[in-house]
């Protein structure tokens, strides 16, 4: 019955059931017309954003035209300003140009942002003196400065305090007013600056670092003596043995007087080649002060542990810009190694290439630079007379040349072949001369210079090894047999006479044998100093007339006649640098002349 019931399906039941069932139908017709509306909209969205962006595009003004607006808006570069920028970048891009600083310190990286103070102060007058005061002073001297808190310049030995002692040496030697370099080099180094000093040959740059130092190691004695093996406190480091001899014997003169005057003992040493090794171990093991070295010697010491540079604070590279040079860059830079602590940095010279100012910098704490004279620029106390002369005239020539004034005369050659050629012509002729070159032994070198010096020999024939700092009192003459091929050597030449105010002559052979560029950087030089130009100079046909004034000269050699896409010494570093491997190889460097 039951079943039967449920068989039958009364009408309105079924009619609920029909309308239940068009109902759902309906509800899901609306559900999926709302998904798809929703499904819809969205990807209009997406349509629409991507319309929108093609149309934001199509507004940008196209790449040519930025290009071209950008080139607009930049700043204008000159010429002048394009090439400076194109030198800038050959420099840049040349290989090892590695900092000047002790692996320890890279390592660590240590870097020292003050100088080291060393309770120096000038008197009081002085400190209360203004900026533009100082300056009034340095703009007299023909002094230029560059760095931060300059020390003021200041015009008396009295007046930088040294003892009386030191004041009565100078004034026997002649010494009563400071030279401009000492005017404000002085001050920089006594107040424990580091510093970059460039100043012609013969300007009293010794002195600037000597007396500071001297004055330092009596100090550091006063406060705590010496005990064996330790020191030293000070240390110059020079390019050649005679130049380094020449810096002792100075050191020792000033030592001794302040030993006479009751101080304590200051025990210098000197520290080259060629000089029985034993001798100065027995001085290191004592205590030493203060060490003159050249590389050479200076890396064997430290090398073997005799010496060690952890008491060292103050450090000097005289003739700076031929240290840092190819050759004795990888001695210094073991040198360097040696320091345990920060030191007082001091880099002398007569030239300074913008490359090697760029490089010391790094090595510097805030320094200062101090220029007397535009770096590499010739002493115009010297008379400069340039003459072409045929090669096989060159010997007759150099005895009428010698006439031109009194002995003490110098002649300098490239090849030591040449030197010991005209040594042996001169002595025939009568001639009391002596030679000096790197193949001859030390001992024929002392004498030589010795016997030039004390006025017994009147000529001395040298190659530029004697060219660099040496100081010989009085010469009258100095003749160039040759024309060095670099710039730097001729000034370095020539300044061995017209020292501290008296004039000199030099005279220069030229002729054919000399590449353009070296001919070019001499005119430019004679015409700086304001000297005759021989026709043959006149004559070349010289770039440096077609740029424009204000552009000075090579920036990697500093030559004032070529550009530095011309130079040979650039040239002849890279060819260096790519050979170095092999030189490595055969523990090859370039020694000490
Ligand atoms: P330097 O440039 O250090 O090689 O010095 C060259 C020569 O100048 C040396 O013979 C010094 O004795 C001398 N000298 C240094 N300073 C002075 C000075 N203030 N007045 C006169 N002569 C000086």
């Amino acid at each position: 019955m039951e079943e039967e019931s449920d068989l039958y399906v009364p009408v309105a039941k079924r009619r609920a059931i029909a309308a239940q069932r068009l109902l759902e139908k309906q509800r899901a017709i609306a559900k999926q017309k709302i998904l798809k509306r929703k499904r819809r909209s969205s990807s209009e969205q997406v349509d629409s954003k991507v319309e929108e962006s093609k149309e934001n595009r199509t507004n940008l003004p196209s790449l040519l035209v930025t290009a071209s607006q950008l080139k607009r808006d930049a700043p204008e570069i000159t010429p002048k300003e394009q090439l400076l920028q194109q030198e800038k970048q050959m420099i840049e891009q040349l290989p090892d140009r590695k900092s000047l600083m002790s692996v320890h310190e890279l390592a660590k990286g240590i870097t020292y942002t003050d100088p080291l103070p060393t309770g120096w102060k000038p008197p009081l007058k002085i400190r209360m003196r203004t900026a533009k005061q100082c300056d009034v002073i340095r703009k007299q001297w023909h002094i230029k400065v560059d760095g931060e808190h300059i020390p003021p310049p200041i015009r008396s030995f009295k007046d930088m305090r040294f003892p009386e002692r030191i004041l009565k040496v100078l004034k026997a030697k002649g010494i009563v007013k400071p030279t401009p370099i000492q005017v404000q080099g002085l001050p920089v180094v006594l107040s424990g600056r580091d510093m970059i000093g460039i100043a012609f040959t013969g300007s009293g740059k010794t002195l600037v670092f000597v007396l500071p130092m001297v004055m330092m190691a009596l100090q550091e004695e006063i406060l705590m003596p010496i005990a064996p093996g330790e020191g030293p406190f000070g240390l110059v480091i020079c390019p050649s043995k005679e130049l380094a001899r020449q810096t002792f014997e100075l050191v020792q003169e000033f030592v001794n007087a302040m030993e006479e005057d009751g101080r304590p003992k200051i025990r210098p040493l000197l520290c080259i080649g060629g000089v029985d090794k034993k001798s100065q171990q027995d001085i290191v093991r004592k205590g030493v002060h203060i060490v003159v070295a050249t590389p050479g010697r200076l890396k064997d010491m430290l090398k073997s542990k005799i010496m060690k540079l952890d008491n060292c604070r103050y450090l000097t590279l005289d003739e700076a810009d031929r240290l840092l040079d190819l050759g004795f860059e990888d001695d210094i830079r073991e040198v360097f190694d040696h320091f345990k602590a920060q030191r007082q940095t001091l880099l002398f010279s007569a030239t300074m290439p913008i490359k090697i100012q760029n490089f010391a910098t790094k090595a510097l704490v805030k320094p200062v630079t101090v220029n007397v004279g535009r770096a590499g620029a010739a002493n115009l106390d010297v008379i400069q007379e340039v003459d072409y002369v045929k090669q096989e005239a060159k010997a007759f020539y150099l005895l009428q040349c010698l006439q031109k004034t009194a002995p003490p005369v110098l002649i300098f050659c490239e090849k030591k072949a040449d030197v010991d050629e005209i040594h042996e012509y001169l002595l025939l002729k009568g001639v009391q001369a002596v030679a000096v070159h790197g193949g001859k032994d030390h001992e024929e070198r002392e004498d030589a210079i010795s016997s030039f010096k004390s006025g017994k020999k009147d000529v001395l024939v040298a190659t530029d090894v004697a060219s660099k700092g040496l100081d010989f009192p009085d010469i009258q003459h100095v003749i160039n047999y040759d024309m060095p091929a670099e710039i730097e050597n001729y000034v370095h030449r020539i300044g061995r006479t017209g020292r501290c105010g008296k004039v000199g002559i030099a005279t220069t052979f030229i002729n054919k044998n000399q590449s353009e560029t070296t001919l070019l950087d001499l005119k430019h030089l004679l015409q700086e100093a304001k000297q005759r130009i021989p026709p043959m100079l006149a004559e070349l046909d010289d770039p440096m007339e077609h740029t424009s004034d204000e552009v000075e000269g090579c920036a990697y050699c500093g030559g004032p006649g070529h550009r530095v896409g011309d130079c040979s010494k650039l040239e002849q570093h890279k060819r260096i640098v790519s050979s170095r491997r092999d030189l490595y190889g055969s523990g090859g460097y370039v020694g000490e002349i």
